[in-house]
């Protein structure tokens, strides 16, 4: 049920304008996986809109009466924080033990995750993926906490990412959902040396014992939460390219 490291989610969102610090561009295997999901579609797959269409043509059928009723509760429930469109939803099998990944504007759930009379699996999966798009973001530890706080979830996948960032978002504030939602809007507006700022400060007033042992004690909790980022020549953060390169070819 893992969904896995989404290689085709990292380096694609360049942003245009009033960023210091330059994403990564597309790479061939991006842009080749990518491809995948525009073309599943262009050749008529499945969405989770033609599946409610067709439980809304079999109402009559109890089974599928009480499985349009799930699946609706679910969007309705995801929808309060998150836009989910059915029609961008393409039902395709994924491979090995993936069960959902995003591409431009579309997300895949594999079938089987509708084929479960507890649809908390693909609640999960909807609400991880979308979070991607809508927040564009390429962070696992930020994209699965926000799902957390969404679904009210324990993390279903990448807890070593989760548990890392969390110690950097448990800082940010007191409140976990608004510590979690500023994380993200500073880390997808490139806003890294921001966040930095924000989260040794808070650190440092926590532990200023550690900072006295180590100078660099904040800096390393954050680059265990950030290992894509690195200090460039300037001093400033940035995404260290080789780093994306290596995380997106261990998916
Ligand atoms: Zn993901």
């Amino acid at each position: 049920m893992s969904e896995q490291k989404d290689p085709q989610n990292l380096g694609v969102d360049s942003k245009e304008g009033g960023n210091v610090i330059p994403f990564p561009q597309a790479t061939e295997t991006n842009a080749a996986v990518s491809k995948t999901l525009e073309e599943s579609k262009a050749e008529g797959a499945k969405t989770l809109k033609d599946y409610l269409d067709d439980l809304e043509a079999n109402i009559g059928n109890p089974n599928k009466a009480e499985k349009l009723k799930k699946l609706k509760t679910v969007i309705i429930s995801l929808g309060k924080f998150i836009k989910i469109n059915p029609e961008n939803v393409l039902l395709v099998p994924l491979p090995e033990d993936k069960v959902g990944e995003n591409q431009g504007d579309l997300v895949a759930a594999d079938p089987v995750l509708l084929k479960q009379d507890d649809l908390s699996v693909l609640r999960h999966t909807l609400a991880h993926e979308e979070t991607h798009l809508a927040e564009d973001l390429d962070h696992e530890g930020l994209t699965e906490l926000r799902t957390m706080s969404i679904t009210g979830d324990i993390a279903m996948d990448y807890q070593i990412e989760v548990e890392n960032t969390m110690q950097v978002t448990a800082l940010l504030d007191e409140d976990k959902d608004k510590a979690i939602l500023r994380a993200i809007e500073l880390y997808s507006n490139e806003k890294y040396d921001e966040l930095f700022e924000e989260f040794a400060e808070k650190y440092t007033e926590k532990y200023p014992e550690k900072v006295t042992k180590n100078s660099d004690a904040a800096l390393n909790t954050f680059q265990l939460a950030f290992p894509e980022l690195h200090v460039s020549s300037e001093g400033e953060f940035e995404v260290d390219e080789g780093e994306v390169e290596e995380y997106a070819q261990a998916a």
